[in-house]
């Protein structure tokens, strides 16, 4: 609840005040020994509370944990469909719990409540109804085509999974990776972002509520270079998924490579929306404004770069930017809130240094750059709108993370995917044309993990989705997480007795 002074109030501000522990076999734990991170309202730029870091000993607790529970059987042993129903009944808790789930989660990350509640929640409960379905109907291979013998290839779990996640979408990519990892019968320990880690405390409260053997999944909080470090290092893991930005990404490769450990790595983007004159333009406007600035602007496949064919140009960026004007800026926990504020100090203020670098790149602002004033010290910034001279520039090239959206304009189609590729990232493309040959084209050329026409962001986990270049390594979705989460196991029978060499019985 929050009052008229805008402070949360009753159960929520309760839970937002607790310190957020480990959640170890079973049970959070508190040794007191930890150092404390502070966490802040984005809302209101005030301390929340406080995270209890998990130093390298609580992160060995927490991996030999995950350890024995693999080792022992008590989920790699069960039968598919007991792992189907224990997946179910975390889907149906989490949809019981989305209501308080949803509070906490927009609270950390100031993104605001009706699309935490309308999308980002109902997505977390969907990735186990998903994963539930996906190991009932997968099988392994058999070849006979070998003379005399039935050669067999299954499937087994690898063993402890690493997940190490973001601050934009904590519960919703946290719980994606979870749901994969246990799915396949690999036990984990995740670690979500110290800077919006309270939905995760939430959502291991419903984990647990549903009776999942302790030691399946266990979470450490902490720094990056602290617990993140000694996650990904610590010999009890496997495998390691990771989502976050591309600098951090390589810092985790390089460490998991020490232990060969296979990765995933869903990382950055400067994703292009390609908008020709030949689109209906009313829808096009509609998804563009959504893909910059929905999750106020902190999605990795945000089209942040829009590149608009020049006829078009004035008319269609004039009608952006009185639309930008008119974004509802509220506090998150207001239904009728279309943008709050950046997750943090630091980042609000690394988004807005973008405005001084889009000056310098000769860019024209349109609208925004500044913080908004009036929400006092809530880490709320006006959606911001530039027109870039070239892709050259910075803010072409940079991921800004932020409701910070780039016009470039195009004059041929050939020339936009040339532009659209024109990055060290690659994670996702938008295209809007009603031309099926430019639509084909797009598809067939553009050098990017995911290409969406004429459709803003839609997510078929069934279907692949990472990054080309800088912006992954490895796909998440059915097959993918299948691949990364399981070994294969080939077998071989002799079903004739073939003939075998036979060194020395020859005297
Ligand atoms: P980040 O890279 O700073 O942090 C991500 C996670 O890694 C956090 O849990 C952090 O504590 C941990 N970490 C940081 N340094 C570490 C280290 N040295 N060793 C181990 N762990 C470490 O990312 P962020 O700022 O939280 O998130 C924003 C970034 O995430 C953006 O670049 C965005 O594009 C990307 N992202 C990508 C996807 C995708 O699917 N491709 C989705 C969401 C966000």
């Amino acid at each position: 609840m929050i009052d008229d002074n805008m402070q949360r109030t009753g159960a929520i501000a309760d839970f937002l005040s607790r310190p957020q522990a480990s959640f170890i076999n079973g049970r959070f734990v508190a040794t007191g020994s930890q150092h404390h991170v502070p966490v802040f309202d984005p809302a209101s730029g005030e301390q929340l509370g406080d995270l209890l870091e998990a130093d390298a000993a609580e992160v060995d607790l927490a991996a030999r944990t995950a350890r024995e529970a693999f080792d022992d059987g008590r989920w790699s042993g069960l039968t598919v469909e007991s792992r189907q129903n224990a997946l179910m009944k975390i889907h149906d808790a989490i949809i019981a719990g989305q209501s308080e789930l949803s509070e906490i989660e927009s609270a950390t990350t100031g993104i605001p409540l009706a699309q935490i509640k309308g999308f980002y929640i109902p997505r977390s409960a969907y990735n186990f109804k998903f994963f539930a379905e996906f190991i009932g109907q997968v099988g392994g291979d058999l070849y006979t085509q070998e003379p005399g013998y039935v050669t067999s290839v299954f499937r087994e779990p690898v063993g402890v999974a690493g997940l190490l996640g973001p601050w934009n979408a904590p519960v919703t990519l946290c719980s994606m990776k979870i749901a994969a990892a246990i799915a396949f019968g690999n036990t984990c320990v995740v670690k979500p972002s110290e800077i919006a880690a309270a939905g995760m405390q939430r959502f291991m409260e419903i984990v647990n509520s549903t009776g999942l053997p302790p030691g399946v999944v266990n979470l450490v909080n902490g720094r990056g270079p602290v617990t993140g470090t000694a996650l990904v290092e610590h010999p009890d893991i496997n495998v390691v998924s990771f989502t976050g930005g591309t600098t951090t990404g390589r810092a985790i490769l390089s460490s998991a490579a020490k232990g060969l450990k296979a990765c995933t790595m869903e990382l950055g983007g400067k994703s292009a929306s390609i908008i020709c004159a030949d689109a209906d333009l009313e829808r096009a406007l509609d998804a563009a404004l959504l893909g910059i600035y929905g999750g106020n602007g902190q999605q990795c496949l945000a089209g942040s770069r829009i590149l608009i064919e020049r006829s078009i140009a004035d008319k269609f960026i004039a009608a952006f930017v009185a639309r930008v004007k008119n974004i509802r800026i509220g506090h998150p926990s207001q239904m009728s809130s279309e943008m709050g504020p950046l997750a943090s100090k630091a980042h609000m203020e690394r988004v807005l240094s973008y405005a001084e670098v889009a000056k310098a790149d000769g860019a024209e602002i349109l609208t925004g750059g500044k913080r908004v004033e009036s929400m006092g010290k809530g880490y709320y910034i006006e959606p911001t709108v530039v027109r870039a001279p070239n892709n050259a520039a910075r803010i072409c090239q940079e991921e800004i993370f932020g409701p910070f959206a780039t016009f470039v304009t195009f004059d041929t189609f050939e020339e936009a995917i040339g532009i659209a590729n024109d990055s060290t990232f690659g994670l996702v493309a938008y295209v809007w044309t009603s031309n099926l040959d430019k639509a084909n084209l797009a598809m067939r050329k553009l050098r990017t993990g995911t290409v969406w026409v004429n459709t803003p962001v839609v997510r078929d986990l069934r279907s692949a989705f990472g990054g080309y270049r800088e912006s992954g390594i490895g796909r998440e979705g059915g097959k993918g997480c299948m691949s990364l989460y399981t070994e294969e196991k080939t077998t071989m029978v002799a079903i004739e007795k073939m003939p075998i060499r036979r060194l020395g019985a020859s005297a």
